[in-house]
């Protein structure tokens, strides 16, 4: 029997709640403890994995020592940590503390014990899992809950900064054990459980760490290192997606291998598969969604749109290109960027505070206005005064791409809609030798028909009229002669 037998607190951490009961009654560690309550095991080891997690039960052992029985608030979690589409990383291998809760409240919360719980929320610094003269590890076999195996006290270091991230992520992880109410957390998180929101937070501290030639495992890292990482995707997150489109665009910078452009296709290729992979987990399906976008936008035609099995990059040309590069294909000034976007000719994509533009959608545009006729150019070729053609633009009858207006000088003509016009012209055109007595264009004019009057009568054949093939310039409109009233 104890001679001290402390009751468990609401939040307590159960194998905190065991050192505390052993540091009371004056027993070595938790191992010595559980011998006592009749745990065999070897060398006086305790499972403190399962106690944690639920899975070995210490019922009959507390009772064993005269304490009611308890259960570990954290089983119902990690249940939901089961799936194998989950990050595996939820628990501590070694324990974290705030030095002050304990000095405060005399208890471990159990919430110290969750992997990415960096902060005490309560007094705004990291909690110590290590010495920071010894780098010696605090470990769940020690003999006091507030000191070190050598006998020092677990305190806080001074210079021990915090980052506001390592805060909002206890905050947010707090908020959720306690049935969310008032979970403040970035968007892409909201309505997430815990264990969707850590595979996110995991999968990028994965990716970012073999971005940088290293690899991410968080089970063996300090409470100190793991808040940098945790801090890096947090600040990710609260800047989503474009913090993320950011982070991939690193790749470029850093093939996978020295290979280049096949190290870039095994990036992106190895990120798409595993995000597919782990497309049920709803957390990793919203990243998926981004990164889709990041692909579509920036290595457009790489993914077949229905059937996307492996990418294949096969261009190192960027597909985003800057107002300048847009202003240089077009063959214009830059602020002619501008207006085309106005006239929602260009569509922007905010990339890194910067506006971009497809490649695809400016080279388009530029093809587009090269292929087709300036008023000039449709005058020469349809062999129209230049107050002709735009009579015949006003009307209707020839159509623009593009009219001069506050934002641009420029007529585009249609130049296959003016084609089109030109060949129907011609099948109406009399096959037979023309009567006597026809008149020339002029000779209509005079008679009152303008240009578009007389195209329309043509058109609708309300008149007859020959034509006369001109070789060098076969869409000219003098080609039609010699015209009749039915
Ligand atoms: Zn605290």
């Amino acid at each position: 029997m104890l001679l001290a037998r402390p009751s468990i607190e609401p939040n307590e951490c159960l194998v905190s709640y065991l050192i505390r009961i052993s540091e009371k009654n004056g027993f070595k560690h938790i191992g010595h403890l559980l011998r006592h309550a009749g745990l065999a095991w070897k060398n006086n080891r305790v499972p403190v994995h399962q106690i944690l997690t639920g899975e070995f039960d210490l019922t009959v052992y507390l009772l064993q020592l005269g304490l009611t029985s308890c259960s570990s608030k954290i089983e119902p979690i990690f249940h939901s940590f089961q799936h194998v589409i989950d990050t595996p990383y939820l628990l501590v291998k070694y324990p974290k503390v705030c030095p002050d809760c304990i000095e405060e409240f005399g208890f471990c919360r159990f919430e110290w014990s969750l992997l990415p719980y960096l902060a005490c929320v309560r007094h705004g610094k990291l909690l110590i899992d290590m010495h920071s003269g010894t780098g010696k590890r605090l470990n769940w076999y020690r003999r006091y809950l507030n000191k070190f195996d050598d006998d020092t006290d677990v305190t806080n270091s001074l210079s021990n900064i915090v980052p506001s991230e390592a805060i909002k992520l206890s905050q947010y992880i707090e908020a959720l054990l306690n049935g969310r109410n008032g979970v403040t957390c970035p968007e892409i998180l909201q309505g997430l459980e815990l264990r969707e929101s850590l595979s996110i937070i995991h999968f990028i501290a994965h990716y970012r760490s073999r971005l940088l030639g290293g690899s991410f495992q968080p089970l063996s890292m300090a409470n100190s290192e793991l808040a940098q990482h945790y801090q890096y995707v947090w600040a990710m997150l609260e800047n989503w997606p474009d913090a993320y489109f950011k982070f991939l665009n690193q790749y470029l910078e850093n093939p996978m291998s020295n290979k280049g452009v096949g190290g870039l296709h095994k990036h992106f290729r190895d990120l798409y598969e595993s995000l597919h992979r782990q497309n049920e987990n709803k957390g990793i399906a919203r990243v998926k969604v981004e990164f889709d976008h990041y692909i579509e936008n920036y290595w457009p035609s790489v993914l077949e749109s229905k059937r996307i099995t492996r990418i294949q990059l096969t261009i190192r040309e960027r597909n985003v290109v800057s107002k300048k590069e847009a202003a240089k294909i077009l063959n214009c000034h830059p602020d002619r960027v501008d207006k085309l976007v106005q006239q929602q000719k260009l569509t922007p994509r905010v990339f890194e505070g910067k506006k971009h533009y497809s490649r695809e959608q400016v080279e388009g545009l530029a093809i587009q206005i090269s292929s087709n006729w300036t008023m000039d150019e449709a005058c020469e070729a349809l062999q129209l005064t230049r107050y002709q053609l735009k009579q015949l633009l006003d009307a209707g009858i020839l159509h623009t791409l593009q009219r001069p207006d506050t934002f641009n000088r420029d007529w585009v003509i249609d130049k296959l809609q003016c084609q089109e016009l030109i060949a129907c012209l011609c099948q109406k055109a009399r096959k037979r030798t023309s009567p006597l007595g026809a008149l020339s264009l002029a000779s209509m004019q005079r008679r009152g028909y303008s240009i578009v009057r007389l195209v329309l009568a043509m058109q609708a054949e309300h008149i007859e009229f020959g034509y006369s093939h001109d070789v060098d310039h076969p869409l000219s409109c003098k080609q039609f002669t010699d015209f009749a009233f039915k």
